[in-house]
């Protein structure tokens, strides 16, 4: 048992503790530095400390630190939602505020949910979900989510989902078969689980443009999106892109929708929304869901303690005018393709290494026993766990995960690094990594 009395993830082994933080870099007690490889997870876009977000939070916190939305609005969530709306895709009209991720995917279930039921739809109550997928660790998230691992011993207390396959193209599309072939059978696979569970009783389809916290930056292929658009339309069905871990520009676009050339009917965001400065998520809603309700019952039957709280605001709004103003946007591609260059070099040739793949500064490296035949280590090495320690022991946080392949598990890595790195601290980011891999192999 660790000798603190903060319940930690593990009950095993204490962390090490976090004293300071300066751009891309986290010191310990002991005086180590840590370069954010992966922005926790993929939270801190604006890096650590940003001296422009701690102002704004401190007038914020003068001014006033919260206040119930019960009975009030203030100015700064005002303003955020007018930022955010003008900088979502065509048709969304608000932000619905929370305090993180998994809040952000309850409330848009309900969401659509509530909008089926206020448009003569009360019969829409399946969900349809990938598997391979995370969408959060509350119950309702948690259903969504295809993560078997995360799953497993709260399977009686979850909801029935179904879930069809990710677009995982290194692994499942087949040889021989092209990408519009690969993209006609999941659609295929998505009309066929419409049309099983009677596709008038269809609420939702919930899918990460591009898959974080089960496998690493996997990204849609072309196509995938558009295909899933039409079925869901063609069916009354709401799509759902949770942007949770690739929106807020982490993808090289605010949203990582936008590279897809559709519009989604809820977008879930959190994350980089508020960069780690204060917990804070939302769910971009398009007019015609927010119309239904002001039209019916006027109402959205949810809500939080600490929705749209002021400081949260404050320090997302901060995030989000910084990003705008250094056009960090244009940077992220940037960087990204320098960060892909240099795994390419580094890491394109390790006989471990079977995948690289990724959008902006969101990427993703997969660890195979084989090449050639892609097989993934065996489950029980952990090869991801021990990439984690063998990273933070040479100044380097990545962020590992163990998905299930085919019913075993795979390693990948997690890259997701502050918009603001340099190419010094790629060079660095990218020495530690391989460092580490060789460390854990
Ligand atoms: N959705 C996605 C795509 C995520 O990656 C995560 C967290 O990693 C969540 C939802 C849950 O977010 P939170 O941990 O803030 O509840």
């Amino acid at each position: 048992m660790t000798d603190t009395r903060v319940f930690h993830r593990s009950l095993r082994h204490t962390p090490s503790t976090a004293v300071r933080g300066d751009g891309v870099w986290l010191f310990d007690s002991n005086g180590r530095a840590y370069l954010d490889g992966s922005g926790g997870a993929a939270v801190s876009c604006l890096g650590h400390n940003h001296p422009e977000v701690r102002a704004a939070m401190h007038a914020q916190i003068d001014a006033l630190a919260y206040a119930h939305t019960g009975f009030f609005t203030t100015e700064v969530a005002e303003r955020l939602a007018e930022r955010l709306v003008a900088e979502a895709p065509a048709g969304t009209s608000h932000a619905y505020f929370v305090s993180g991720g998994s809040e952000a995917i309850e409330a848009a279930l309900k969401m659509a949910r509530q909008y089926a039921v206020e448009t003569g739809q009360p019969q829409r109550q399946y969900l349809v979900a990938r598997r391979q997928s995370y969408h959060g660790n509350t119950l309702g998230a948690l259903a969504v989510g295809g993560n078997a691992w995360r799953r497993a011993q709260f399977a009686p207390l979850l909801v029935d989902v179904t879930h069809v396959s990710p677009c995982y193209e290194y692994r499942d599309r087949h040889e021989g078969e092209s990408v519009a072939q690969y993209v006609d059978r999941l659609g295929q696979e998505l009309e066929d689980t419409f049309q099983r569970l009677g596709s008038d009783k269809v609420l939702a389809f919930v899918a990460e443009p591009v898959v974080g916290a089960t496998l690493g930056a996997v990204p849609a292929v072309q196509g995938y999106f558009r295909r899933m658009r039409e079925i869901c339309d063609r069916h009354g069905v709401l799509l759902i892109a949770d942007e949770v871990m690739c929106g807020m520009g982490r993808s090289g676009t605010r949203y990582a929708i936008e590279q897809e050339g559709i519009t989604p009917d809820l977008i879930t965001i959190a994350k980089g929304l508020g960069g780690g400065y204060q917990p804070i998520g939302a769910v971009m809603a398009q007019g015609h869901i927010v119309d239904a309700m002001a039209r019916g019952s006027g109402f959205f039957q949810h809500g939080h303690t600490y929705l749209g709280h002021a400081t949260a605001c404050a320090a997302a709004l901060a995030v989000q005018e910084i990003i705008a103003r250094d056009d960090l946007l244009a940077r992220v591609r940037r960087q990204g393709e320098g960060l892909m260059a240099r795994l390419q070099a580094r890491l394109g040739e390790h006989p471990n290494v079977g995948d690289l793949r990724g959008r902006g500064l969101f990427q993703g490296v997969e660890l195979v026993a084989d090449r050639a035949t892609r097989a993934p280590f065996d489950p029980a090495r952990q090869l991801h766990a021990r990439v984690k320690r063998a990273a933070m022991a040479r100044g380097l946080m990545c962020y590992p995960m163990g998905g299930t392949i085919d019913g075993r598990q795979g390693d990948h890595i997690l890259l997701a690094p502050p918009f603001i790195i340099s190419d010094d601290e790629l060079d660095q980011l990218v020495d530690r990594l391989a460092g580490a891999i060789d460390d854990a192999l």
